[in-house]
């Protein structure tokens, strides 16, 4: 690993401000679980961090109007036990409990975890070309190992899928995420924070350099109560999804009066199914309503030639999620 300097910031501005004096070789640091290890492969070689898993952003409070405000250094443990998540949105707490280990979920801060990068195999292999981490060089995954990458959305640049559990679920929620940057303050939708590959795939997200995330917001949303987020992998723990679904209803009488819908693990961003949840508004609540909801959905899906598979496992998942949450 390349010598690095070290700065811890003491509030949100002043992080801000040391990485503007410390320019573009410095990056923030949150728990480290995923910067760290792309140190160590050479993937990112920054010259200096600023700590940002310290500053005063470990509060998880409630707004005035019934949603949730997450600070952007609350731990992912620490959210997932948080009992107003665990009664309000399941879904979250549930994605949280799916990724990565005990302990570096303790580690793990809410906006390293959004801004973790792709698992791709040629990403993380500095002798190997790739579009976005060196932008021109080539997408070696099109013809080669891309089993568990995306079906939805990808580009001829890139096809690369998104990993964090957690982003799906937020999708799912619609929250929003705050940001303090150069100009000031902003809040970005969090469906509108990740991109799609393009022909910019070195972009993740719709960051500005030097933009601090400072926290989440999650709205109010009533049947969010009966939530769920199922997960399919490889292995039963330490394991990337396959494929995911973050779901919440809302039923009466039998019919599907609302729902939220999202899928990880088969696109560049946590991926909104907004065609899915339109086709399954005001239907019955049935295995068929939510295996046509599904097909609407996966329409769109252009598999590569290795993971044609996730399609009809995305399906399943949806359906089996869909059905378990509505006692059908
Ligand atoms: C073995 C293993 C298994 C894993 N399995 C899963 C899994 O199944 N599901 C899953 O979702 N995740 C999984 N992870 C990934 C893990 O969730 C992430 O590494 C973690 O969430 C990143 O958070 P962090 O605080 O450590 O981020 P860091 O590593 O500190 O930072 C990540 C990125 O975010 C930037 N950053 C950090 N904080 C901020 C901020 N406040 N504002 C702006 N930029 C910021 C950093 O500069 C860096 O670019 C796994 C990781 C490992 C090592
Ligand atoms: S899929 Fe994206 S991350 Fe993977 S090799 Fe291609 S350009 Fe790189």
């Amino acid at each position: 690993m390349r010598p690095f300097a070290y700065e811890r910031a003491e509030d949100a501005s002043a992080a801000v401000e040391a990485l503007r004096e410390r320019g573009k070789g410095a990056r923030y640091l949150g728990g480290g679980t995923n910067l760290v290890d792309l140190m160590k492969l050479g993937v990112e070689t920054p010259d200096a961090l600023i700590d940002v898993s310290r500053l005063p952003l470990r509060a998880i409070e409630d707004t005035p109007d019934g949603g949730l405000r997450i600070g952007a250094a609350v731990r992912n443990s620490e959210l997932a036990a948080d009992r107003r998540v665990r009664e309000r949105y399941p879904l979250l707490a549930l994605a949280l409990l799916s990724g990565a280990s005990g302990q570096l979920r303790n580690l793990a801060t809410v906006g390293g975890n959004l801004l973790q990068r792709t698992r791709c195999s040629y990403f993380q292999d500095i002798s190997k070309p790739c579009n976005k981490r060196a932008p021109g060089s080539g997408c070696p995954a099109i013809e080669g190992d891309h089993r568990n990458l995306a079906i939805i959305g990808h580009s001829d640049s890139c096809v690369a899928t998104h990993p964090s559990d957690m982003a799906v679920a937020l999708v799912a929620l619609d929250a929003e995420v705050e940001v303090q940057g150069a100009d000031g303050a902003r809040t970005i939708p969090l469906r509108s924070l990740h991109r799609l590959p393009g022909d910019e795939p070195q972009r993740d997200t719709v960051l500005e350099p030097g933009d601090l995330i400072t926290a989440v917001e999650l709205p109010p949303l009533a049947f969010a109560s009966t939530s769920t987020y199922r997960k399919v992998r490889d292995r039963a723990a330490f394991s990337f999804a396959v494929v995911s679904v973050a779901a919440a209803v809302d039923v009466a009488d039998g019919v599907v009066r609302d729902c939220r819908l999202a899928l990880g693990g088969v696109a560049h961003a946590p991926w909104r199914a907004e065609r899915a949840e339109e086709a399954l508004r005001g239907q019955p609540a049935t295995e068929d309503s939510f295996a046509a909801a599904a097909g609407a959905e996966l329409e769109q899906a252009r598999p590569l030639r290795d993971n044609a598979f996730k399609v009809p496992l995305a399906r399943a998942v949806i359906v089996r999620t869909l059905t378990e949450l509505c006692g059908a």
